[in-house]
């Protein structure tokens, strides 16, 4: 790198960006706080995404104190649909130590900003450099890029070391008292000219002296070792109407504490002990919707990995795949939760990819059956008779298995799907199946003691974080994207 090209780099992107920086909302003033968030929601999100959802959470809370005091259930339902919903955590995590520890005002030194949850190093120079013009750099991925070509180096972005030597290269680069608006107009050039297929050399600012042009390598740089692809994993989720005085609602229930998109709200589901491939079943109906987050983000397409999965299946009938799906279901809700429900149908699919997993989601519709006393139960995946286990109306687990399999579907060799026209059965205060009012399912029930569903005082007894909804309270629960996705098709009636 010469003096002369690091100088002009500075000069000329520097000039370029007093001119051309785009009017965002978080640009309005330096407010650290309104700067920190709309750092912490840019991350693996575009700005157009993220505009709209900026404002709704300024105006919900628009400082650190309002923010630290909000129920974190607010404040991700405010950030429903952004995903990534461990950000909203550490960020009002952050915030209460603001509070706890700074009276609520946002420290500008380098090790306090540095300290707070959540924020590492390069949303620690966001904050320092756009808010206090420190002169810290502010190194993510866009900016990496930008330097990689500019500077035409070949060292793999993807290692801790190159990030430390690109941090402080940009930090040399800093001119004098800019702090601020040049490490914005690093990102923005990152994002509005050297994009990352298709950088617009005709147009860019600094490419007089851009070696990776001048070298032919704009298109090859920046070196990134690929991540590992997200591990695939088939879900089998319940679409459990409710009856009677729940009539219109669905069961939902409520992540743990902790882990993977703790404390939202979610269809029940349980992973496909068949492994990972779900193409193979037949698609009556429903969609695969786009693929969301990091690995979407990454280039990394889940889909192959299914296919892969569904080639190995592809020797079986579709339709005892979802039988055997709709088994699964069946028993592991029963053995997870001691929630039993009864699959009638396959209602559709979607999928979605987290960092480190992706997910297929197969959706069957169900009938509510009633909660065991223990959820220990049903280890006998191949046989219907579960003895000893007793649901709390007094039959047997196995006896209704026995019972019903005859009504909703057959999972023997046939592999038949013996259900119903599904589009009819979506239908808010629709009866859920035709089963229910078949006098011959509803007398066996009856006949081996099974309490039906529109018994108030048994569907009133959900397993813990269980509980029924109506479209309306959408409006209140978090949900990540992905049962977004389906109760919004379920609820509109569109699929
Ligand atoms: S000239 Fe091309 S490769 Fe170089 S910084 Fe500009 S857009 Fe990027």
């Amino acid at each position: 790198m010469t003096t002369e090209a690091a100088g002009y780099f500075s000069r000329e992107l520097l000039g370029w960006y007093l001119e051309n920086k785009r009017d965002l909302p978080w640009r309005q003033n330096r407010d650290p706080y309104r700067i920190w968030v709309s750092e912490v929601m840019l991350q693996q999100t575009r700005v157009d995404t993220v505009i709209p959802y900026y404002e709704r959470f300024m105006n919900k809370f628009p400082t650190v104190a309002a923010l630290a005091a909000a129920p974190e259930d607010e404040v991700l339902k405010c950030w429903e649909g952004l995903g990534y919903y461990s950000r909203a955590r550490n960020l009002q995590a952050g915030a209460r130590e603001v509070v706890e520890r700074h009276g609520g005002i946002i420290p500008g030194d380098k090790q306090a900003v540095s300290a707070l949850r959540g924020i590492g190093p390069y949303t620690a120079g966001a904050v320092l450099s756009i808010a206090f013009n420190e002169p810290e750099p502010a190194v993510d991925g866009n900016v990496m890029r930008v330097l990689s070509r500019y500077f035409c180096l070949e060292d793999d972005i993807a290692k801790p070391s190159t990030r430390a030597g690109l941090e402080r290269l940009a930090a040399s680069l800093i001119p004098e008292g800019a702090a601020c608006d040049f490490n914005q107009a690093l990102m923005e050039l990152g994002a509005l000219v050297c994009t990352p297929k298709s950088p617009g050399c005709l147009t860019c600012p600094v490419v007089a002296h851009c070696e990776g042009r001048a070298a032919g390598r704009e298109h090859e740089l920046p070196v990134k070792t690929k991540a590992k692809p997200p591990r695939p994993e088939t879900r089998l989720a319940a679409l459990v109407a409710g009856s009677g005085a729940y009539a219109g609602c669905v069961l939902v229930r409520q992540r743990a504490d902790s882990g993977l998109l703790a404390r939202m709200w979610e269809l029940p589901h349980v992973a496909d002990p068949q492994g990972a491939g779900g193409e193979a079943a037949p698609k009556r109906r429903g969609r695969r919707a786009a693929s969301a987050g990091a690995g979407a983000a990454a280039g990394w397409d889940g889909g192959d990995a299914f296919a892969a999965a569904a080639a190995e299946r592809a020797g079986e009938p579709p339709q005892r795949i979802r039988a055997a799906q709709m088994d699964a279901l069946c028993r592991q809700l029963a053995a997870e939760d001691g929630l039993l429900v009864r699959p009638t149908g396959w209602w559709g699919e979607t999928e979605h990819t987290f960092s480190h997993i992706v997910w297929s989601v197969q959706v069957f519709e169900a009938e509510f059956g009633f909660v065991l006393e223990q959820a220990a139960a049903l280890d006998a995946p191949e046989s219907p008779a579960a003895p000893g286990i007793y649901p709390a109306g007094g039959a047997p687990v196995g006896a209704m298995l026995a019972a019903e399999a005859p009504v909703g579907y057959q999972a023997g060799d046939s592999g038949a799907l013996r259900g119903h026209d599904l589009a009819d059965t979506s239908r808010p205060g629709h009866s859920p199946s035709p089963t229910l009012t078949d006098g011959t399912a509803a007398r066996d029930r009856m006949d081996a003691g099974i309490p039906l569903a529109s018994d108030n005082a048994v569907a009133q007894r959900l397993p813990r974080g269980y509980r029924w909804i109506g479209p309306e309270h959408m409006r209140e629960l978090a949900f990540p994207n992905v049962f977004l996705r389906i109760l919004r098709d379920y609820w509109d009636g569109r699929y």
